[in-house]
């Protein structure tokens, strides 16, 4: 998920007026999108092409995308949706539109959460002023600064030579995955990990290993991805959580989650390093 193309603006600035710029324009948890031949995309157009919807908060310039603007935009959720767009759900977007564009939605997405959601200081309930240098809101009353949230989250393939953990929570339908969890407040990714593990499943792990990250823009996730080595313990799932977890075989696993995520990322690497020392056995 690298998103070379795309060059964030900073500090905060505005696009500059009349330059064209491709539209993140967010209905609630919907975007509006393009169904053109090339398949779906975020529209692209001029500044008139905001003039009538009804806008809530200040449209937010994030970058540049092979060098055109973009431009995020919270309306109104009892807003009209022009005749030439449609709202789709961000997660069903996921795989639709180009992964480069997505990552930037999803950004878009994060970033209108954050200005929605930070109209006030936490600690007083003053008023609370967009920062001129940096991607922060500060109170006007007693200066405390507020800054776009980003919740750090474990996954971690937990693998015992041929097996795999996989887990399933209620309204997964036959899908299984891999556990993830919350990184808590004084915990290190590593420790996060151990915790889930037993919490979650009760097993203990061993040798971790990082694989990679992913920004989760539900809202403001960040998946963190991990291998680690079965080390003992029986399964025992935390009902809370799940209500199912057992192992499988790389050659007989259940339905998992779609390429893009994670989650499959993590088990389609796991699976090409067990099936060559197969085959060569
Ligand atoms: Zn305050």
């Amino acid at each position: 998920m690298t998103t070379a193309a795309f060059v964030r603006a900073y500090p905060p600035s505005s696009k500059p007026p009349g330059e064209e710029a491709i539209w993140f324009l967010y209905r609630g948890q919907e975007m509006l999108v393009e169904l053109g031949a090339g398949g779906v995309s975020p529209p692209r157009g001029g500044d008139a092409m905001i003039a009538d919807l009804s806008a809530r908060g200040a449209p937010l310039y994030l970058g540049r995308f092979n060098g055109v603007p973009c431009m995020a935009v919270d309306m109104d959720e009892a807003a009209p949706i022009p005749a030439d767009l449609r709202a789709m759900g961000l997660r069903a977007l996921f795989g639709k539109v180009p992964a480069d564009l997505y990552s930037i939605a999803g950004y878009a997405f994060e970033m209108l959460y954050w200005q929605r959601s930070s109209s006030f200081c936490a600690f007083c309930g003053g008023p609370a002023a967009p920062s001129l240098n940096e991607w922060s809101k500060r109170c006007e009353r007693c200066g405390h600064i507020a800054y776009p949230r980003v919740s750090p989250c474990v996954i971690v393939l937990i693998h015992d030579g041929d097996r795999v953990l996989l887990s399933h929570k209620p309204g997964w339908g036959p899908m299984h995955s891999v556990i993830a969890g919350f990184v808590e407040p004084g915990e290190s990714l590593e420790e996060c990990l151990a915790r889930e593990a037993l919490e979650e499943v009760g097993l203990e792990v061993d040798d971790i290993r990082y694989f990679g990250s992913q920004p989760w823009p539900y809202p403001h996730q960040l998946m963190v991805g991990f291998f680690a080595r079965y080390r003992g313990g029986e399964i025992r799932i935390d009902t809370n959580e799940l209500d199912a977890a057992d192992w499988f075989h790389v050659d007989n696993l259940p339905q998992i989650p779609g390429p893009l995520s994670i989650a499959r990322q993590l088990l389609d690497t796991w699976t090409a390093s067990r099936r060559p020392e197969k085959g060569r056995g």
